[in-house]
C-alpha cells in the first residue's frame, strides 16, 4: 500500500472511531436522562438533530490528526506513547494522565476564551452556542474552526509527553465522557464530584452548565484551576432554570432567542 493510502486509511478509521464513539456514548446517555429525567429534552428535537450533525463533522475533524500520528506511531514510532508497561515506572502511569488532563485543560481555556473574542465568537462559537440548554448530544457540536482546534491538542502532546498506550485510552475514555455529561442537563456523579472539596476544583455538568447560561465565566474543561486563577468561575448553573427556559421558548422560537442570546453573548 502507497505511503498516502495508509495514511488516508488510518485517517477514515479513526474517523470512523471518533463518530462510533460520539453515537454510542451521547446515545447512551441520552438514553440514561430518558430513564432518569423523562422529558427533559422535550421539544429540543430540532436542536439535537443539529447537534449530531455538527458533531459527526467534528468526528472527521477529530479523525483526521488522530490518524496521521496513529499512523506515523506505528509505522515509524513516532510520538512518545510507548507500549512496555515497564518502560517508565509504574507509578507515571496515573502521573501521565494527570499531566495530560491538565495539559489539554490548559490548552481548552485558553483557546476556549479566545473563542469568547467576538469575532471568534461570530464565526465559529456560537454553533456551540446555539445549544440552550445543552443536551448529551452537544459534546462535540463544534463549528470546523472550533474543532480543529480541539483535534490538535491531544495530538501534539503525545510527541511532548511519555504516555503508555493503555493510560492514553484512559485520557480519551475520560475526555470522551465528561465532554457528553457536562453537556447532559443533570449530575450523574456522586455529589463529592460537583460539591464540597472536590468539586471545588473538578467540572462536571452543573460548572458547564452556567457556562452555558451565562457565556463570560467557566471556561475550564476538566478542573476549575484556571478559572479560579483567572477569576471566571461563577459557581454553578441551575438545571431547573435552564430546561424551563427551554420549554417556555420552544421550537424555532428558541432559535431566534438563540440568536439574540449569540450576540448578547458574545465577547462577555
Ligand atoms: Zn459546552
Ligand atoms: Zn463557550
Amino acid at each position: 500500500m502507497s505511503v498516502a493510502l495508509a495514511i488516508l486509511v488510518s485517517a477514515v478509521a479513526m474517523t470512523v472511531i471518533v463518530g462510533v464513539r460520539y453515537l454510542v456514548t451521547s446515545g447512551g446517555f441520552a438514553l440514561a436522562t430518558r430513564a432518569r429525567h423523562p422529558g427533559l429534552y422535550t421539544g429540543l428535537d430540532p436542536q439535537i438533530r443539529r447537534e449530531i450533525a455538527w458533531s459527526l463533522a467534528s468526528a472527521a475533524i477529530y479523525g483526521v490528526p488522530a490518524g496521521v500520528v496513529a499512523w506515523g506511531w506505528r509505522t515509524h514510532g513516532w510520538t512518545r506513547i510507548y507500549d512496555d508497561v515497564h518502560a517508565f515506572p509504574l507509578w507515571y502511569l496515573p502521573v501521565s494522565v494527570l499531566l495530560f488532563l491538565l495539559a489539554h485543560d490548559t490548552w481548552f481555556y485558553w483557546t476556549h476564551r479566545w473563542m469568547h473574542r467576538p469575532g471568534p465568537f461570530r464565526i465559529a462559537h456560537a454553533v456551540h452556542h446555539a445549544s440552550r440548554p445543552p443536551t448529551a448530544w452537544a459534546a462535540m457540536a463544534f463549528h470546523p474552526i472550533e474543532a480543529l482546534t480541539g483535534a490538535v491538542a491531544i495530538p501534539l502532546l503525545v510527541f511532548v509527553i511519555p504516555i503508555h498506550v493503555g493510560a492514553l485510552g484512559l485520557v480519551l475514555a475520560i475526555m470522551t465522557v465528561m465532554g457528553v455529561t457536562n453537556h447532559m442537563g443533570w449530575e450523574v456523579f456522586p455529589r463529592f464530584m460537583w460539591r464540597g472539596i472536590v468539586g471545588r476544583w473538578l467540572i462536571t455538568a452543573s460548572h458547564h452548565q452556567r457556562h452555558h447560561e451565562r457565556y463570560g465565566c467557566n471556561y475550564g474543561l476538566y478542573f476549575r484551576f484556571w478559572d479560579r486563577l483567572c477569576g471566571t468561575d461563577d459557581g454553578i448553573g441551575d438545571f431547573a432554570r435552564a430546561h424551563a427556559n427551554a420549554r417556555r421558548r420552544g421550537g424555532i422560537a428558541g432559535a431566534d432567542a438563540g440568536r439574540d442570546a449569540d450576540r448578547r453573548g458574545a465577547g462577555r
